[in-house]
């Protein structure tokens, strides 16, 4: 079975790395027509691509692929899990083991997942595989959604919440923890507050390990779906990633969404970062560092939240984590710091979109993004979460070795999923 047009247009725009305008000009169609072959099949205006696309399509990529093994570019080798492996383990848990490549790899298989993760489709490639969901730090979208993708490849989750309630908290290290929950379960996602601790976990066990979050570390699966979110966006708005400008605000020291998400960005090409946080919350300077040394980007680092976000393409916020702060005397933004309708209004343009990691801490003294922006059409925070699911199951069908069977596991649902899940969802969410 040949995957779903959606699919494989996506595939093909994101290794041309054309534009939807450049993309129908290349294959000589007409720009509405490419848009309706790229809605998800249940959509009103879909429309089937003819054949003859699909193969001429497939000739250029070929021909590109080609091109570029004869170039200096380095070859393709492997499997997606073999070519992100840590020391021949199939682990997550930095964004530092992709390419740009392997990301856009995992992004196609994310897109197959899709009309699972959107609730059309069911697929049991992960029948009789556990998953521990093992969190030693508050969280509920990173906890639930890695137990409902796992679920939503057939398998089971064993969860366990709370650094109080564990044997750690009786002294067991992380070396025996691990080692005992290997025994129990096929794979693991571990957040636990310490930087480097999930390392620790990983190091203990032979199965999959996927970091959740490790203190003000890494967050690689919030920054994988960011990275697909923006580029999801990207296409329906007509734009590449390369030279785009991107703020990212708010807490960047403790902030670990934002660590793993510009060292991902970073291997694009020519991009602007403007890096707004109040002063003590800088960015460190060894990602900074990183991200410099790559893909000629620029970067400027700002306390004026007004000069960092005029006319950027994505404005990113994040909470200050209270939780991680040290010597600073910072209880939340001030009220100059925060982003919401009359500033998107005055700073931004009408394509801007604006993220954020969630939790937003929406108590009036935080000043963390507004609630006022809800149904701003480009606040992409809802289809950030939704994008959640379709990105875990791609890194969990991945790290398993099965991502090659869900296409063809694929069964309707036999219930009935609302069309839309959020009353205040923009027109095109979910459609794209
Ligand atoms: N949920 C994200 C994290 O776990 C962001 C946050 O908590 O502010 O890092």
């Amino acid at each position: 079975m040949a995957v779903a047009q959606q699919v494989f247009l996506r595939d093909a725009m994101r290794k041309l790395n054309l534009t939807r305008d450049m993309f129908s000009a290349r294959i000589g169609v007409k720009r509405r027509a490419l848009d309706s072959w790229l809605l998800p099949e249940p959509s009103h205006d879909f429309r089937v691509m003819p054949e003859v696309v699909r193969r001429f399509v497939t000739e250029i990529v070929e021909n590109e692929a080609l091109l570029e093994k004869y170039s200096d570019a380095a070859p393709r080798r492997g499997s997606l899990r073999d070519r992100i492996a840590i020391n021949d383990k199939h682990q997550l848990l930095s964004v530092d083991q992709f390419t740009r490549d392997s990301v856009e790899e995992l992004f196609y298989i994310a897109d197959i997942m899709q009309p699972i993760a959107r609730r059309q489709k069911v697929s049991r490639v992960l029948e009789g595989a556990v998953l521990g969901n093992l969190f030693f730090e508050a969280s509920t979208r990173t906890r639930v959604s890695f137990g409902a993708a796992f679920c939503r490849l057939g398998g089971s989750v064993c969860d366990t919440t709370g650094f109080t309630f564990s044997s750690m908290a009786k002294g067991e290290s992380i070396y025996d923890t691990s080692r005992v929950m290997g025994g129990y379960v096929d794979a693991m996602v571990i957040r636990h507050p310490e930087q480097g601790s999930v390392a620790e976990f990983a190091a203990a066990t032979n199965i999959p390990v996927v970091n959740g979050g490790d203190g003000s570390g890494e967050h690689p699966s919030q920054a994988l779906l960011d990275l697909y979110t923006i580029l999801t966006e990207f296409s329906r708005l007509g734009k590449l990633l390369d030279g785009a400008h991107i703020a990212v605000v708010g807490d960047l020291k403790y902030g670990r969404t934002v660590h793993s998400l510009v060292k991902l960005l970073a291997l694009y090409r020519g991009l602007k970062f403007t890096l707004v946080s109040p002063k003590g919350l800088e960015m460190p300077t060894e990602i900074i560092e990183a991200v410099a040394q790559q893909g000629n980007h620029v970067i400027e680092q700002t306390n004026n939240l007004e000069q960092g976000i005029t006319g950027a393409d994505v404005i990113y916020a994040t909470r200050v984590q209270k939780e991680r702060l040290q010597s600073e005397q910072i209880r939340g933004y001030g009220p100059e710091f925060q982003i919401n309708a009359a500033m998107i209004e005055r700073f931004a343009t009408p394509d801007t979109i604006i993220m954020h990691p969630l939790p937003r801490d929406s108590r009036p003294m935080a000043n963390d993004l507004s609630v006022d922006l809800n149904k701003d059409p480009r606040l992409a925070i809802f289809r950030q979460t939704d994008n959640g699911i379709p990105i875990r199951m791609a890194i969990f069908a991945v790290l398993m070795g099965v991502e090659t069977l869900v296409q063809h596991s694929m069964r309707d649902v036999t219930w009935s999923p609302p069309t839309h899940i959020g009353p205040d969802d923009a027109i095109f969410h979910g459609m794209d």
